[in-house]
């Protein structure tokens, strides 16, 4: 098996990437070190490090395995804890490649020059107005179905719709469901202005186009961590993208108790 250990900065990651390394170490029959062509992508950090990886790994999804071990406090996609690499090793020594897939954003740019351009995020991308209100059409398959105005929209995956998303009032959907919640930030409701005014999701087989009509002050468009700032689109499409992200299905925490962990833990009821 061929492994790479991505780790973020902090002390902490580098300590516990390197523990994690010496441990593989024992198993030069098992495991090969291989940042350049991984089979499996272990990161160590917290759910930024693995969106990180994701997207050093982007080309290679159709036989990238990842495990995120987290060192932070909040682990989504990071689901080992740091005191389990011993167990994790162990895990890995009988792991029979059984994988858990999950849907991924694809997210075209069509910038005004006739230039195009396709990104995959992980958890969503956003188109955003740093100053003054955004003005947008949003169109569902090519049809017309409102004029947004307010701060930005994000486009979020499944996995992604504990974050962002959520943050926008949007729904926590299973990974399951192929498809794209389009959510508002902010956006401008009155007698004059009308949005959804909720998020909406679409299928696998639906776009969502979001055609900025003020770019003259610049617009700012982010995938997951990544950003760009740009006065030169015409417009953005989102979809479910082809490509799907593997984790390595050798323990596996079911999405509900991640999410109940995650946001609500153990509450005291009376
Ligand atoms: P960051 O350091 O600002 O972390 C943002 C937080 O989001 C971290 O606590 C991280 O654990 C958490 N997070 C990331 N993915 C998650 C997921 N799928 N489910 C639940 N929580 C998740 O930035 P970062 O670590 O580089 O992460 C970038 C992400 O931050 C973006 O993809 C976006 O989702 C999120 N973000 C959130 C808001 C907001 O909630 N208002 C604003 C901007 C960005």
């Amino acid at each position: 098996m061929k492994v790479s250990i991505y780790k973020n900065n902090s002390t902490k990651s580098q300590t516990i990437g390197n523990i994690l390394s010496k441990l593989l170490s024992r198993y030069p029959d098992t495991f090969v070190f291989d940042d350049a062509k991984p089979d499996v992508v272990i990161t160590v950090g917290g759910d930024g490090t693995l969106l990180s990886a994701f997207h050093h790994y982007v080309d290679q999804l159709d036989h990238t395995r990842f495990i995120g071990v987290h060192t932070g406090h909040l682990g989504f996609y990071a689901d080992w804890q740091e005191f389990e690499i011993d167990h994790l090793v162990d895990s890995l020594l009988t792991y029979e490649g059984r994988t858990i897939s999950y849907p991924l954003l694809e997210m075209t740019i069509q910038y005004t020059d006739g230039k195009k351009n396709n990104f995959l995020a992980l958890n969503e991308a956003a188109i955003k107005q740093p100053e003054g209100t955004l003005v947008a059409d949003v169109y569902l398959d090519g049809e017309r179905f409102e004029r947004f105005r307010g701060d930005g929209l994000t486009a979020a995956t499944p996995t992604g719709s504990t974050a962002y998303n959520k943050a926008n009032g949007g729904a926590v959907m299973h990974p399951s469901l192929a498809s794209i919640q389009l959510s508002e930030i902010a956006s401008i409701n009155n007698r004059v202005f009308r949005t959804l005014g909720s998020p909406l999701v679409i299928g696998p087989d639906e776009t969502i186009r979001v055609v900025p009509l003020n770019v003259d002050n610049g617009v700012t468009l982010t995938y997951d961590h990544l950003s760009q700032a740009t006065t030169d689109i015409e417009w953005l499409e989102f979809r479910v993208a082809k490509e799907k992200i593997a984790f390595a299905e050798h323990r596996h925490t079911r999405f509900w108790h991640r999410v109940r962990d995650s946001f609500i833990g153990d509450e005291v009821i009376d």
